[in-house]
């Protein structure tokens, strides 16, 4: 059986941030996904500028569009557009993306095994062993990183009490002309119970047009869809692909590692409660599972200490992502017209909003100039 000092199962941005720094250090990795590469992922592809700084190589041959205007409306009611300068979100498709972040791991030393999907893994003394059809390996190491219905999570007994919710996309071709249209812009429509929203991220050529709704909803995704499609005039468009996929949220306390295991990206449910992203915590946690097992190979070989790494450097972030969730769609969505007829004209909401995505602040350091409303939202949801 081969063995490994390292073994990454999912090259996603997670798995193959993880496996790329490992392998930068040193460390003999595998790294293991079901697919082949480039592969398709349910994604709008919207990656916050702030990322930028997180990955040490140029991305702008996969990026498809810069976005600087922000379109939000409630239906036909209420329409504003903000702009927010310069670019605070870059547009990929996934699997141009995916591949470039795996390519950077294969080029560091990685080795990567596609079309291999794990069945199971076990974790014994200072050893896991992970098995497919076909297929075993051995390490000293493992990270999780295979997305939010983890394997790896589920046989290590991590994970478990995650909190999540639905989303479904299309992606549509478009003609040049009609595609213009929405050019440098992301469209975000509100207004669904008890929350969730639906959007327009552009590509290349073609629009990814999706929907978010909350856990239980998700017999409701595709009929909602097909409303929002019909009120944008796209219902027909040229359909590429359609797909659905959950996202899922680490809570307080939830356990993301163990002696030789660390979850990172949707495997641990690094996703945002407040605009449902994922990719750039995908990647931060990628680093820091890296820099805990070069860290416990050198010392106790003990992983634990990745939960603490996460607790100290994402989970604020999402913690504050949660209380802005809340206010958003739990209080302020209650006065819909009236907030929203307001919304437009509070000019440093929206200079916040796109510094946190630019990477010049932080949903926390935002919250922190409004301490009472977050204040009572975070009473309202038992958080400390
Ligand atoms: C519709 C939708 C839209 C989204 N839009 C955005 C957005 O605009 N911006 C944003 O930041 N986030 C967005 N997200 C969230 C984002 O997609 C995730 O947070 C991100 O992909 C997490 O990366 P990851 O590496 O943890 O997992 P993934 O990207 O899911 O990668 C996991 C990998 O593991 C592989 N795998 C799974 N099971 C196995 C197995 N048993 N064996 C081997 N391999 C396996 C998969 O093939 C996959 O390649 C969206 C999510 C959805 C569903």
């Amino acid at each position: 059986m081969a063995r490994f000092d390292a073994i990454v199962v999912g090259a996603g941005p997670a798995g193959s941030t993880a496996a790329r720094d490992l392998a930068a250090a040193g460390a003999r990795v595998l790294i293991l996904d079901r697919e082949r590469f480039p592969r398709y992922k349910a994604c709008a592809g919207g990656i916050p500028r702030r990322t930028r700084s997180l990955i040490p190589f140029p991305i702008d041959s996969v990026v498809e569009e810069t976005i600087h205007l922000f379109d939000i409306s409630i239906r036909d009611s209420v329409r504003f557009v903000s702009d927010s300068g310069r670019p605070f979100l870059d547009m990929v498709m996934r699997d141009r993306f995916d591949a470039l972040l795996l390519d950077e791991a294969q080029k560091a030393g990685a080795e990567f095994r596609p079309a291999t999907q794990v069945r199971s893994v076990e974790e014994s003394g200072p050893a896991v062993r992970v098995r497919g059809e076909g297929f075993e390996a051995g390490g000293s190491f493992l990270v999780g990183a295979d997305g939010a219905n983890s394997v790896a999570a589920r046989a290590v007994g991590l994970g478990a009490g995650l909190g999540s919710c639905a989303a479904w996309e299309v992606e549509l071709r478009l003609p040049p002309l009609r595609r213009a249209t929405f050019d440098h812009t992301v469209l975000v429509e509100l207004d669904y119970r008890p929350w969730g929203y639906s959007w327009v991220f552009p590509k290349d050529g073609a629009l990814s047009v999706g929907i978010v709704l909350p856990e239980g909803q998700g017999w409701a995704l595709k009929g909602r869809l097909a409303e929002y499609l019909s009120r944008l005039g796209l219902s027909g468009a040229t359909v590429v692909s359609a797909r659905g996929h959950n996202i899922r949220f680490r809570r307080e306390g939830e356990a993301i590692a163990s002696a030789r295991t660390a979850l990172a990206g949707d495997a641990a449910g690094l996703a945002d409660e407040f605009t449902q992203e994922g990719i750039v915590y995908a990647i931060q946690s990628g680093q820091l599972a890296a820099a805990e097992i070069l860290r416990a190979s050198g010392a106790d070989g003990d992983l634990r200490s990745y939960e603490r790494a996460v607790d100290r450097e994402i989970a604020p972030e999402l913690h504050a992502a949660r209380i802005l969730g809340y206010i958003s769609y739990g209080i302020l969505r209650r006065l819909r017209g009236p907030w929203l007829g307001v919304a437009p004209h509070i000019g440093p909401l929206w200079n916040a909003f796109f510094a946190v995505h630019r990477g010049e602040s932080s949903y926390l350091r935002e919250m922190q100039r409004i301490p009472l409303l977050p204040t009572l939202a975070a009473r309202r949801l038992g958080l400390r």
